[in-house]
Order: structure tokens, then C-alpha cells, then sequence
């Protein structure tokens, strides 16, 4: 997929609107547009790379950085000591469906089966 038609890269780009919750240089977390839990963030690199399986070796530590950023989101928002989880989906068989790397951060209630296959 081009760039220019990959949605979160528009996000990225405010071509398209999206609830923003925190933002940097490299990163963006915005609020999931259909939530599966009370709090549904999706935290994605500004840089499109479009699936854990594209990771290249400069892109170490973007990955690292988002996993601070999770950190911040759940201290400012208050759910760091209740817990959270953190869910990349790969391709297609991993149920991915828009192809620009997205951890979905998922808190604000007890969250049901620890593995969905
Ligand atoms: P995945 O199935 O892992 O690719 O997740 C894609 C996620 O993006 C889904 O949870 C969608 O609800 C979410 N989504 C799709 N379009 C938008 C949008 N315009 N703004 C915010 N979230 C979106
Ligand atoms: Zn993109």
C-alpha cells in the first residue's frame, strides 16, 4: 500500500480527524474510532511501517519509545496501577486490518480471555 492512501498516515497528516491523546515528533496515540474496552488507544510511529514483520534495524528504537509513551498515557490517565493490556495485531492472520504498525492499549475494566485465537 502507497503512503499517501494509508489511513493512519492521514491521521498523522490531519487529513482525517481522530481524538488525539498524546503526541510527539515520533508518535501519536489517538483514541479507537470503535472501542473494545472503556479506554481504546491506538499508539502508532508517525513513520509509516506497516506491520511488526516489517520492522527494519533502525526502527528498535521507535518500538522502545512507544512502549514509554503506553507508560506515560497510563500514568496521565490514571490507570497504571489498575493494569492494562497492550495488543499488536500482524497481517492476517493476526486479524490487522490497517496496515501501518498500531499497539492497541486497552484499559478501564477487567479485561475478559487473556489469549483470543
Ligand atoms: P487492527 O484490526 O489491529 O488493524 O485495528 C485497527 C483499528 O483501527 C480498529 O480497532 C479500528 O476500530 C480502528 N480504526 C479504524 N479507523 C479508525 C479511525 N478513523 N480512527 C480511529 N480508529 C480507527
Ligand atoms: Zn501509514
Amino acid at each position: 500500500m502507497k503512503m499517501q492512501e494509508c489511513l493512519f498516515c492521514k491521521i498523522v497528516k490531519d487529513e482525517i480527524p481522530a481524538t488525539k491523546v498524546y503526541e510527539d515528533e515520533e508518535i501519536l496515540a489517538f483514541k479507537d474510532i470503535n472501542p473494545a474496552a472503556p479506554i481504546h488507544i491506538l499508539v502508532i510511529p508517525k513513520k509509516h511501517i506497516t506491520s511488526l514483520a516489517y520492522l527494519k534495524e533502525d526502527d528498535e528504537e521507535i518500538i522502545g519509545k512507544i512502549y514509554r509513551v503506553i507508560n506515560k498515557i497510563a500514568t496521565d490517565e490514571g490507570f497504571k496501577e489498575k493494569g492494562y493490556r497492550v495488543i499488536v495485531n500482524c497481517g492476517e492472520d493476526g486479524g490487522q486490518e490497517v496496515m501501518h504498525l498500531h499497539f492497541h492499549l486497552l484499559a478501564g475494566k477487567k479485561l475478559g480471555e487473556k489469549i483470543v485465537a
